[in-house]
């Protein structure tokens, strides 16, 4: 374990190395305990460097066994070796030479599930960001871009397959029980994409031909006996394949595409050049075990991972303050993808509830940071939703300033120009200038600047001079740091919605630039003023989420009541909806209801009732338009004071009078969308499920409730309707016979299957109420939980901590007395998902005085806790300060 340097990395400290690695040969005699990596590495003073220069290898707690420098040992006083650092103090006056350094590491020992490790019996790598030099030494920065060939040697029992990078060269038997193979990728590559894999494995093989008539072979490996699973995995890489050809132009660039599925992973998946390498989640699904989000995150995950081909490998970053170079691209187009595959409007919606439910929080409080950071300690702790679902946001709004044609010139432009680069941010945004004229230089802001903007909007009417005029003024909130902010650009779509639900026209504007539906916000005010407008409109404001941003609006309850059931634009029609179940939920916490509200609340009902039954909008929206916002979305809308057991009663309340409000309608509603038997994983009928359950979760809080659930449960022909009455049932009747009947149940049938039974540990550690810490930390102790399986972790640990806000922050503090000890004991085996686990107490300073004050005690037991690591120590320190 790497114990925390104190040592942090600025932006402005980059330049390039002395040297460069254009080649680079690996052999791996694999063992175990004891594997021998041989790296024969040739080594370029970069021009203009002098020869004296010394040239200092990044290590991690390596064995230097051998070390030559163009076949000759080097002498023990011309270099230093320590497990974290080789320096060749007095290198060859030549410009290029090769250096061989033999090294010894034990995979089978290597719980933090970086570098070489293995998993399940089969050896398998993950080098992002700086796993590389846990294998050998090496220049382990994305700038050092090097070709690699891989030789593999394994014995032919324990691994018959072996597979690294790039394409296929030769394999052969070495005799005694063993066999080789050799790989070679042509394409210049960072050291964090190096991949190698070796075991036992079934494979799923297909083809895909490519735009121009390349046949690519794909291969998708997973654990024998379940490639069935791995069914609909494959048709969506086809799927992203044909896809970035049509929407990007871009085609695949190998013979071989492979993707090996593992159990013990940190990531999600990764996306090593040829070889993607995934958490065996985003891989295994059919409709007995899996769910249909657990089928849309795998179509997602793997177009995700296959279009880092081109956004991320064939274009990667120069150093690690550009992650979002290569993620923030890449989850955009992975969005658009889905979007394309499914549901625009339910895709988008769902989107910013994600981000609003990950990246808000990260924003308004101590981990704030740009979505291009300047400086880190830890680079591990930077995978975060700010540089991923934030940045993707920034590159959605260059589109949407752009254009959609000028952001394709710009994005041909990009490949054309950086093709094979380590390129920066800078290098992104100017191709979109070049490709447009336009000057992005106060929009690149949203990458540098961190904090949720927010917008202050009132509007007037005049109708004598038909004069509608909004009043807009911006604010950046401080953030750690950076205590003042500069102005955004901030594009602002909007609509003006006339009484029958049409457009209203006008006939000029001034005050702000407007162009196709969109405000652009530069200054810190805008008076924009539109003339001809012949009636009051109600306004329509962010549509389709055109900018990350917080409204702050003036806009009477009757004008979102109007946009709830009119607005033309989907996302902005759910968003007027959500609003008003959000002030409903306010109020209610902060019990002023009267007769006004009563009013309201009847109000809000009827509607409630009305998306459910209206038959224009398809089944996936009306889902989500009915799911009610979360404790965890109330409480940042609150801000501060949060007492978390005052939200979950308001909720149950909401919840309970809409469903007595359309009790009858949405029983007639939930028995017409009944399971036909029939089982298509498909968006449509994704969305059928998606609102029967929850019009099922509505109706167990109504008489016959627990019945009802149960007998849903059992009915269940798919994992998505089990799965859902199971957690209506724990979580609305937790201790009802049915509840602990269907939890039986369920582990019996299931017991002996890990990725199912992380939704078994998720349901019970998300159970609301004080008990669910005791059940949590009981549930430690079942044979299907591991404390080494970061899905595990998750699912038991993270969902408790992260989506249980009455159990977690249980007044007395017993949950974040169980929750640091926790961390403590996780990271002693893998730092990273501890620190990843560590953040769920980022918003801390919003509780209430007596749980902040525990959370505190909490936070600082870990603080002060022996060696902690560099990944731990970095969020509990930014957490604290
Ligand atoms: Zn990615």
């Amino acid at each position: 374990m790497r114990t925390d340097t104190g040592q942090v990395f600025k932006l402005e400290d980059y330049r390039p190395n002395d040297y460069l690695i254009p080649q680079t040969n690996l052999t791996f005699r694999l063992s175990p305990d004891a594997t021998r990596v041989i790296a024969l590495l040739t080594i370029e003073r970069r021009d203009g460097v002098s020869a004296s220069a010394p040239l200092v290898l990044d290590g991690d707690g390596l064995t230097l066994k051998r070390i030559e420098i163009d076949g000759k040992k080097v002498k023990p006083s011309d270099f230093l070796a320590s497990p974290d650092q080789l320096t060749i103090l007095n290198p060859p006056a030549a410009h290029r030479f090769q250096l061989l350094i033999d090294t010894e590491l034990a995979p089978a020992g290597n719980e933090a599930l970086m570098g070489l490790y293995r998993s399940n019996n089969v050896y398998c790598t993950q080098c992002e960001a700086e796993g590389f030099r846990r294998i050998t030494y090496f220049l382990d920065r994305p700038d050092i871009l090097s070709v690699y060939t891989v030789r593999i040697e394994a014995l032919r029992d324990e691994a018959p397959l072996l597979l690294s990078n790039g394409n296929p060269l030769d394999r052969g038997d070495l005799g005694d029980g063993w066999h080789y193979a050799r790989w070679h990728d042509p394409f210049p590559k960072p050291s964090y994409l190096f991949a190698l894999v070796a075991g036992d494995l079934g494979q799923l093989a297909d083809s895909f031909v490519t735009l121009s008539g390349r046949t690519v072979e794909l291969g998708i490996y997973v654990e024998a006996g379940k490639e069935k699973l791995a069914g609909y995995a494959m048709d969506a890489l086809k799927r992203s394949m044909k896809w970035d050809e049509e929407a990007f132009g871009r085609e695949y660039d190998l013979d071989v595409f492979n993707i090996v599925a593992v159990s013990d992973f940190n990531m999600g998946a990764m996306e090593n050049k040829g070889l993607n390498i995934f958490n065996d989640k985003y891989v295994l699904a059919d409709r007995e075990t899996a769910t249909d989000a657990d089928f849309a995150n795998i179509e997602a995950i793997i177009a995700h991972e296959y279009f880092h081909n081109w956004t991320g490998n064939r274009i990667t970053c120069r150093d690690w303050f550009q992650l979002c170079l290569k993620e923030g691209l890449t989850v955009f187009r992975d969005h658009e993808f889905s979007a394309d595959q499914r549901s625009r409007a339910v895709k988008r919606i769902a989107e910013v509830r994600t981000l609003r439910a990950h990246q808000f929080p990260e924003d308004q409080g101590p981990l704030a940071h740009p979505v291009r950071p300047r400086r880190y300690r830890e680079i591990n702790n930077f995978y975060t939703a700010t540089v991923y679902e934030k940045g993707s946001e920034v590159v959605r709004m260059i589109r949407t300033i752009l254009g959609v044609d000028a952001f394709r010139a710009g994005m041909d432009l990009y490949f054309e120009r950086h093709d094979g680069d380590a390129a920066t941010i800078e290098d992104f945004v100017k191709v979109f200038e070049d490709a447009s004229g336009r000057d992005l230089s106060q929009f690149a802001l949203w990458y540098h600047q961190a904090g949720t903007p927010n917008l202050t909007i009132s509007s007037t009417y005049n109708p004598a001079a038909r004069e509608f005029t909004l009043e807009i003024e911006q604010s950046v909130p401080p953030t750690p740091s950076e205590s003042r902010k500069r102005l955004m650009h901030i594009p602002l779509a909007f609509g003006l919605i006339g009484a029958g639900g049409k457009a209203v026209e006008y006939s000029g504007v001034e005050g702000a630039s407007v162009e196709e539906g969109v405000i652009h916000v530069r200054k810190r005010r805008h008076m924009v003023r539109f003339s001809g407008v012949a009636e009051r409109p109600a306004v329509s404001l962010n549509r389709g989420f055109s900018a990350p941003v917080t409204l702050s609006v003036e806009q009477k309850a009757d004008d979102q009541f109007f946009l709830a059931r009119h607005d033309s634009d989907a996302f902005s029609r759910w968003q007027a909806f959500n609003t008003l179940l959000t002030d409903a939920l306010i109020s209610a916490f902060r019990e002023i209801l009267g007769g006004k509200q009563a009013d309201f609340a009847a109000r809000l009902t009827e509607l409630a009732g009305s998306i459910a039954g209206d038959e224009t909008l398809e089944p996936a929206y009306r889902a989500l338009a009915l799911a009610l916002p979360g404790e965890a979305d109330i409480a940042r809308d609150i801000g501060r004071n949060i007492d978390p057991d005052a939200i979950y009663a308001a909720r149950e309340a909401l919840a309970l009078a809409i469903g007595a409000a359309s009790r009858d309608a949405f029983s007639v509603l939930y028995l017409s969308l009944a399971d036909t038997g029939a089982f298509s994983p498909d968006a449509a009928s994704a969305g059928r499920r998606a609102l029967r359950n929850t019009l099922l979760d509505y109706l167990s809080l109504q008489p016959g409730g627990a019945a009802l659930a149960a007998g849903h449960f059992q009915s269940a022909t798919n994992m998505t309707d089990r799965a859902a009455a199971l957690a209506v049932l724990a979580h609305r009747h937790h201790d009802s016979p049915e509840a602990i009947e269907a939890l039986a149940a369920f582990e019996t049938i299931y017991g002996s299957d890990p990725l199912v039974m992380d939704k078994w540990f998720q349901i019970q550690a998300s159970v609301p109420g004080p008990q669910t810490v005791d059940t949590v930390r009981a549930l430690t102790s079942h044979p299907a939980f591991s404390m080494g399986n970061p899905n595990r972790v998750r699912s038991l640990i993270g969902t408790f901590s992260s989506a249980n806000q009455t159990g977690f922050h249980r007044a007395d503090g017993e949950g974040y007395r169980f929750f640091s000890q926790t961390v403590l004991e996780v990271e002693k085996r893998n730092p990273q998902v501890a620190a990843r686990l560590a953040t769920a107490l980022r918003s801390w300073r919003s509780l209430e005085p007596s749980r902040q004050a525990k959370a505190k005690e909490a936070l600082l037991s870990i603080a002060n806790a022996e060696n902690l690591s560099a990944d731990l120590r970095d969020i509990v320190e930014r957490t604290l300060a």
